[in-house]
């Protein structure tokens, strides 16, 4: 095993300028502060000893091998809007940027796919598959994120309700392993047993068995319209209890989601964006995608219909791409508006049993406010993956907010894990969670996981001490 690391030095330094070029490649203190931190700098702020911008697989391979003789951490970084701390250099070494390969190639229409290198941004995708009359479904809030980093960290987001997660659309990864190899996991083929399934392993790995160089993904026709549909209620607890008579109904909804009228009031205020419907304590926004108008019109009225017959106050129809932006921009506003509005946050991403999202919803909020913690739970309630977010307001001492939020976060996990869910339904472990995973999934995982680990980088070189970690 690697640790202790090599500290590095200027013939390290000059080895890799000289397998890349001196103008992509930076040391010490020339190296900018965002690239300590990603998205969540409560999960850990670190320096790197050498950033570097690579170009193409060549370079990965020859930095991997290097680090990999020469025992150097490296850490991969994509667009760094990971919400678990990943990818952060926190055994120092090197980060190395993909985003400068960000080619996406001609949509393949016959096999109805799009190749592209991982620093590509989700938003490009979509938009070259849209171009083409194509749909790339995954939807994480984020949209600026790379492909790469979406694919690693398996991305959940809005449509997983209808189309699933990013890993549903991954066909092929090509990817360097930590000793500088050059490999395919699958190819574009729509099935496929040969041996194990190391594809579907690699993704959602956070960057600890792999860097990924290039995806081959699956795409879908396009839905020919769509509709936003808001349903104001008396509480989040009465929008939870209506999740499962959406689901019930005989369509399936793309998105489901909801808010309360407290969040939607920080994200008008912060970022002054505006809300259309003012009714309500807490409202479900239920999305519908379809092939026909005639389609559509049904599935809006049966759950138009639904709502009201389950103490909806109302159900507004934002039909139009116009409409419906201003709900999801509101939607998608809630982390920007919570930075603003508070010192900083934690937050707890489990994911339960779509029976158990009203239990889960109720008692975490009794659970986050018992703890003296000013709490906003949204989300993706369609999935079970809710968002408990935790804000801390002025006045709080660093003490008395860390011991608040890991005693709540505790006692959520727990619940999580009584009512059959997971601890994390998309964000992932990384730095940020790494101390509640152990008592989660049992010591007998863990060493699973660090036997798996141990396959792919026996000596331990690629983002150490993230999901697993040796150095205890
Ligand atoms: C406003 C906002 C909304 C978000 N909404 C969602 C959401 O709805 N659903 C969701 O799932 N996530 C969401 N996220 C989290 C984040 O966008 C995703 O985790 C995203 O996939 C990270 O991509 P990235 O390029 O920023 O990766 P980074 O943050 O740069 O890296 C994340 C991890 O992936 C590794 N990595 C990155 N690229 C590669 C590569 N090519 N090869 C190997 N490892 C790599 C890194 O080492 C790190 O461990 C949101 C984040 C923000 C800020």
């Amino acid at each position: 095993m690697a640790y202790p690391y090599k500290k590095m030095d200027e013939a390290d330094f000059e080895y890799i300028r000289s397998v890349t070029a001196p103008d992509r490649v930076w040391t010490g203190g020339d190296i900018a502060r965002e690239y300590y931190r990603d998205e969540m700098p409560e999960y850990g702020i670190f320096p790197p000893e050498l950033y570097v911008e690579v170009i193409n697989k060549e370079e990965v391979s020859a930095i991997m091998a290097y680090a990999y003789k020469m025992n150097i951490p490296v850490v991969c970084r994509g667009a760094g809007t990971g919400l678990a701390g990943g990818a952060t250099c926190k055994y120092g070494g090197i980060m190395l940027s993909v985003m400068r390969m960000n080619k996406i190639f001609p949509v393949d229409h016959k096999n109805q796919t799009i190749t592209t290198e991982p620093g590509a941004l989700l938003l490009d995708i979509q938009a070259a598959a849209a171009a083409e009359g194509l749909f790339y479904p995954p939807d994480p809030g984020e949209k600026t994120a790379s492909i790469g980093g979406n694919v690693i960290t398996n991305a959940g987001g809005m449509k997983a309700v209808r189309y699933g997660l990013t890993r549903d659309f991954v066909r092929c990864i090509e990817a360097v392993l930590p000793d500088g190899s050059i490999m395919n996991f699958s190819s574009n083929v729509v099935k496929n047993t040969t041996g194990y399934a190391v594809k579907d392993l690699v993704i959602g790995s956070e960057g600890t068995l792999c860097i990924i160089t290039q995806i081959t993904l699956k795409l879908l026709p396009a839905p020919t319209c769509s509709a936003t549909l808001v349903m104001p209620f008396d509480s989040l607890e009465s929008c939870a209890d209506m999740v499962p008579k959406v689901l019930e109904l005989p369509f399936v909804p793309t998105a489901i989601e909801f808010l309360e009228r407290e969040l939607i009031d920080i994200v008008e205020k912060n970022l002054n964006r505006q809300f259309p419907v003012k009714q309500g304590e807490a409202v479900l926004i239920v999305m519908y995608d379809a092939s026909s108008q005639q389609e559509l019109d049904s599935a809006v009225a049966a759950a138009s219909e639904a709502a009201l017959a389950n103490g909806a106050y109302d159900c507004c129809i934002a039909d139009t791409p116009e409409r419906a932006a201003t709900v999801w921009s509101v939607r998608g506003g809630i982390l920007e508006g919570m930075k603003a509005d508070s010192v900083s946050q934690e937050e707890c991403d489990v994911v339960v049993p779509r029976s158990e999202i009203a239990g889960y919803v109720k008692a975490a909020k009794r659970i986050a406010l018992a703890h003296g913690i000013r709490v906003e739970p949204c989300g993706h309630c369609g999935d079970g993956n809710i968002h408990t977010e935790m804000l801390r307001d002025e006045g709080m001492s660093d003490e008395e907010w860390k011991t608040a939020t890991h005693a709540c976060l505790k006692e959520l996990y727990a619940l999580s894990k009584e009512l059959g869910g997971q601890l994390s339904g998309e964000h992932g472990i990384g730095n940020g969670r790494l101390e509640f995973l152990e008592e989660f999934v049992g010591p007998r995982m863990i060493q699973l996981y660090k036997s798996i680990k141990l396959a792919f980088d026996d000596k331990l070189i690629l983002n150490p001490g993230k999901i697993v970690e040796f150095n205890k």
